[in-house]
């Protein structure tokens, strides 16, 4: 036991090591005691109320919801479905689905924000190998360098669309970027195909997301990528294939991850891709971005759709993002609460807290902060 439990601490004490040494390039100014005194404050909201901040009930009630509806939504697609007006509802609805059980259950057990259990946080995380895409990568991609160096180009690499587009001021800008607010958000639709076939692929074979190298996995991770890719591959194109012919199964499952594709990309977008958004970059000759960690995440990163609980509720707390990114390892059913605690703290401390009233009030602003990118 005593063996088992050192050797825990040691795998844990070797997985911060190599995060910090993932993120070590860039500083952020000293803490400004913002960040103190409202991690002070959320503690006290826990010892004053009866919130859990990880194992809450609705999580788990959550899942087996999503995980139904999954399964269930799959299966009367491959038994029940036979027109096309039955067909392609069903497959957004298991698209929109998929992207739910993405939002809650694996983004908050990659976060260790599921439980307190580590087994537990990492079988929800790969429920992210399950729906196509491999855990391992998003560790890394997501955990680390986007929750670091959240919208700073050249960094975080939720920023990087390729030449397709022009998200940041200091991107290159090409001609055909000017159109881009109106046929990106069709490309948005491709993330989740190029994800399941073609990026995890990369990265694992380079060892780099990006530009950025990190650490090559261990036996146990590989297993887990190369099975997961397999079980994906069988629910999605070859079980499927058993029942009906593979031109409808391949274009199902292309309405899936297409429908899959724009809603995630949407959600990212409308957290950091819009005008009320700060795109910082460290002063020249320098490698510190002038705010502290706190206030930076703050002003790069934008709410929406606060009192929608079924907004909530779907995408997993992600219309929270400013309290998603202060505190990732606080479980999201949490968020409603501790925003209040937020925006009170940043209206003392003369920090904006940036929010849309609506989702739509979101995808404006991010309509418009493409179009600004598109042509200046
Ligand atoms: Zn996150």
């Amino acid at each position: 036991m005593q063996d088992r439990r050192e050797s825990q601490q040691a795998m844990d004490r070797e997985v911060v090591d190599q995060e910090k040494e993932v993120s070590k390039k860039l500083k952020f100014a000293k803490n400004s005691g913002f960040q103190a005194e409202l991690r002070r404050r959320v503690d006290e909201l826990f010892q004053n109320s009866n919130l859990k901040e990880r194992d809450c009930p609705q999580m788990y009630t959550k899942t087996a919801i999503l995980l139904l509806g999954f399964f269930g939504v799959y299966a009367a697609l491959l038994f029940l479905a036979l027109t096309w007006w039955q067909v392609v509802p069903l497959c957004i609805l298991l698209g929109v689905i998929t992207a739910g059980i993405g939002f809650s259950i694996q983004h908050d057990g990659a976060h260790h924000a599921y439980s307190n259990s580590l087994w537990v946080n990492k079988l929800m995380a790969m429920s992210l190998d399950l729906i196509g895409a491999s855990s391992y990568i998003w560790h890394w991609k997501h955990d680390v360098i986007h929750h670091t160096y959240t919208n700073i180009a050249g960094y975080d690499m939720d920023l990087e669309v390729g030449i397709f587009g022009r998200l940041s001021p200091t991107h290159p800008r090409l001609t055909f970027h000017r159109w881009q607010h109106y046929y990106l958000w069709i490309l948005y639709g491709f993330l989740a195909i190029k994800w399941h076939f073609y990026d995890d692929f990369n990265c694992f074979i380079t060892g780099k997301i990006g530009d950025r190298f990190y650490p090559r996995p261990k036996r146990s991770n590989l297993a887990i990528f190369l099975v997961g890719k397999l079980v994906f591959l069988n629910i999605a194109l070859i079980i499927p294939s058993l029942f009906h012919p593979f031109w409808l199964v391949l274009a199902s499952y292309g309405l899936v991850a297409f429908t899959l594709g724009i809603v995630l990309s949407v959600v990212f977008q409308l957290a950091h891709v819009v005008l009320e958004a700060q795109f910082p970059v460290p002063a020249e000759n320098s490698s510190v971005i002038e705010k502290d960690w706190a206030i930076h995440q703050i002003e790069t990163t934008v709410n929406f759709s606060r009192h929608n609980p079924f907004v909530t509720w779907l995408l997993g707390g992600l219309n929270f993002q400013v309290e998603h990114h202060l505190f990732p390892n606080i479980c999201h059913i949490n968020y409603p609460e501790i925003s209040k605690v937020v925006e009170q703290t940043c209206q003392e401390f003369g920090v904006k807290y940036n929010y849309h009233r609506s989702f739509w009030a979101g995808c404006i602003s991010h309509f418009h902060w493409l179009r600004r990118m598109g042509v200046s």
